[in-house]
């Protein structure tokens, strides 16, 4: 495929709306640096409690507007039936030779949700797969510089936060572009822009998705602001990398210590 379609950065995830929940101010980040941005969903979240097959392709379509992305592609692998299989390896292989990111994105290796941990797995797995010659899959071999794990709802693990305060409102932007899921978007919507009063948050819907009390938007309030309250910052997002990083210059490290 043309080089003008490889991408910078892909975000591997089980279902629409995942990527948007767990790193989508990094992948607005990105694009408004003039990054070439896609995420690929496995799924089209078929199983999920509202909404219907078509909703949720519409609304993907609309996040992946307001995410800025470039690319979004679908595998349609049956949702909550995310199998690491071999088969699947060879369909997120395939597109990773054609868009060709340098940085992917995946859900971290620990996972509640068994579609999440296949995902984790399958696309690791993927990633290195893609760079054998003899495999059979379309396209030249390829194998991604460097992978980062999504650590958004975890407590420990973070290798490095993002600081997404200027990212923010178009995050929920995104989020609420699956209104099947979430509802309500244009009242929240309005709410965040004047400020998200905390006494406000029974308007957001969302139950059942999340445990009951819980909505997406104080989900996504609360977690980005203690993430960001770590490193000083209003909001952020959390990813974890399996390697060390190799530092030349210890007086430069950014964030202080006292
Ligand atoms: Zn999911």
């Amino acid at each position: 495929m043309a080089e003008s379609t490889d991408l910078d950065v892909l975000a591997i995830a089980a279902h629409p709306d995942d990527a948007e929940i767990t790193c989508g101010g990094l992948l607005i980040k990105m694009a408004r640096l003039g990054r070439r941005t896609g995420v690929l969903d496995l799924t089209v979240g078929e199983m999920g409690t509202y909404g219907n097959e078509q909703d949720r392709a519409r609304e993907a379509a609309a996040a992946a507007k307001a995410l800025g992305l470039i690319y979004r592609g679908n595998l349609e692998i049956p949702d909550s039936a995310v199998e690491y299989t071999h088969e699947n390896k060879l369909k997120i292989a395939g597109v990773i030779r054609e868009v060709r990111p340098e940085l992917v994105i995946l859900p971290h290796w620990k996972q509640r949700h068994p579609d999440h941990l296949a995902c984790s797995r399958l696309s690791y797995d993927a990633c290195f797969l893609a760079g054998l010659k003899k495999l059979d899959v379309p396209g030249e071999p390829f194998r991604p510089r460097k992978i980062i794990y999504v650590s958004y709802f975890r407590n420990t693990d973070y290798s490095f936060l993002v600081d997404i305060s200027a990212e923010f409102e178009q995050k929920i932007e995104a989020i609420a572009a699956y209104e099947s899921q979430f509802g309500n978007s244009q009242e929240l919507k309005e709410k965040m822009k004047a400020g998200f009063s905390l006494n406000d948050l029974t308007a957001s819907t969302g139950d059942g998705v999340f445990s009951p009390g819980i909505n997406i938007y104080d989900l996504m309030f609360a977690r980005s602001r203690h993430l960001g309250q770590m490193v000083g910052v209003t909001f952020a997002e959390a990813y974890t990398i399996r390697e060390q990083i190799l530092v030349g210059d210890p007086q430069k490290m950014p964030v202080q210590s006292m």
